[in-house]
């Protein structure tokens, strides 16, 4: 097929995207219309956890698709109840709330945060995030999000999301005041260009809270699911969150999010949350089987090892280039290059022939690494050889 004969301003352009069109993917590979194959480390942005069309993900699909789709969440299906019965084992958190997407389990974090303070504080509805901070693209999740630009873009914002510093514990506490409910972050910074909290900032916000008698809420969107070398981030800081949510790899690579809370918590009454997919068993089933393999014995250990392989692989080629090293948890990772050459890279890399690379570059200077959790080791090694030759070609 040819890229011409697919008229794509049908569609809103809303990103600029190449004029490439991918009709299949198999694992950490992809293929466009003329058939040309992609070695992809940003797959769908850290969304597609066991890799392109998984075959447990795809059996779960089929069988489910059979089977029942949609009752309503007026009712109760199995998928949804083996998910949240999941989750909540495998967390500290007692309650679930299935949503489609990231953005909509944040908005659902908020609400829920409000109304806790309404019941508890005095009606406190204030959020505390982080400047550079990422949590969609709703209204109130573009105003809770720290992103330069974004306060002006829709305005007027969702008002109530006063901005302190990632890593500087000062900054929040200056913030906090009578109307305050509750910190909002990410363990990781992933859009801002994978800045990961620190231990003593994560413990210490969780003291903060503790202090003021507020809530602390983690946005795992990114960094659940495995994504750190462990099934939630927050478990490599040893604190205990009062919410959480989880969306991208959850679902690796159907619609599906969710929203968990501690009991004391979970405080919403019928009929203030809600919407018509949410907890649908065609998507939760999905969610089964992709938990089910990062459950195996050993998946989680293979993220680490290879997340070990990738971060020592970057900091080779930081060395050998003069860039300015690599950071991450598991295989959330970025390379910081010593120059604005980023995108030029990533478009170098999908450009190779006869086989491309798919590369993400948040900023000018930072290279993304999101790679499948099951990818191999091969895999990461063949990457790395190439982004070295790119590289070189690139800076020639
Ligand atoms: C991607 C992301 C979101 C938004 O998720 P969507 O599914 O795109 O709405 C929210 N928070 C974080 C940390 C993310 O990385």
């Amino acid at each position: 097929m040819e890229f011409s004969q697919f008229n794509v301003n049908t569609l809103m352009e809303i990103t600029s995207r190449p004029d490439l069109v991918f009709v299949r993917g198999e694992g950490s590979w992809l293929e466009d219309q003329s058939g040309k194959r992609y070695l992809d480390f940003v797959q769908g942005w850290a969304v597609n956890s066991l890799g392109h069309s998984a075959p447990e993900m795809v059996r779960a699909l089929q069988e489910q698709a059979g089977k029942l789709m949609n009752p309503s969440p007026a009712f109760y299906n199995v998928p949804s109840l083996e998910l949240a019965q999941r989750l909540t084992d495998a967390s500290v958190f007692d309650r679930v709330f299935f949503a489609n997407s990231g953005a909509e389990a944040n908005e659902g974090a908020i609400k829920l945060a409000r109304k806790w303070g309404r019941v508890n504080r005095n009606g406190a509805y204030k959020i505390i995030t982080m400047n550079h901070g990422f949590h969609g693209r709703t209204l109130a999740t573009m105003s809770a999000s720290g992103k330069p630009g974004w306060d002006t873009m829709f305005a007027p914002q969702v008002e109530g999301f006063p901005k302190a510093e990632i890593n500087d514990l000062d900054s929040v506490r200056a913030l906090i005041d009578a109307q305050t409910v509750a910190i909002m972050l990410e363990p990781v910074q992933g859009e801002a260009g994978v800045i990961p909290a620190t231990r003593e900032f994560m413990q210490g916000l969780r003291k903060l809270a503790d202090e003021h008698g507020i809530l602390f809420i983690v946005d795992e969107v990114q960094t659940g699911m495995g994504r750190t070398g462990t099934m939630f981030a927050y478990q490599q800081f040893d604190v205990t969150p009062d919410i959480m949510t989880l969306g991208k790899g959850i679902g690796g690579g159907v619609p599906l999010a969710a929203l968990l809370a501690r009991e004391s918590v979970s405080v919403f009454s019928p009929g203030e949350q809600g919407g018509t997919y949410n907890g649908n068993p065609l998507c939760t089933a999905v969610g089964v089987a992709v938990f089910d393999a990062l459950a195996k014995p050993g998946f989680l250990e293979s993220v680490q090892a290879r997340g070990r392989q990738l971060s020592e692989g970057l900091l080779a080629l930081s060395a050998k280039h003069g860039m300015g090293g690599e950071r991450g948890l598991g295989l959330l990772r970025a390379l910081v290059l010593d120059r604005d050459d980023g995108p030029a890279i990533v478009d170098a890399a999908r450009k190779q022939s006869p086989q491309g690379l798919l590369l993400n570059a948040p900023r000018g200077n930072l290279l993304r690494f999101m790679p499948a959790l099951n990818v191999s080791e091969g895999e990461i090694s063949s990457m790395l050889e190439q982004l070295d030759a790119l590289i070189v070609a690139v800076r020639k």
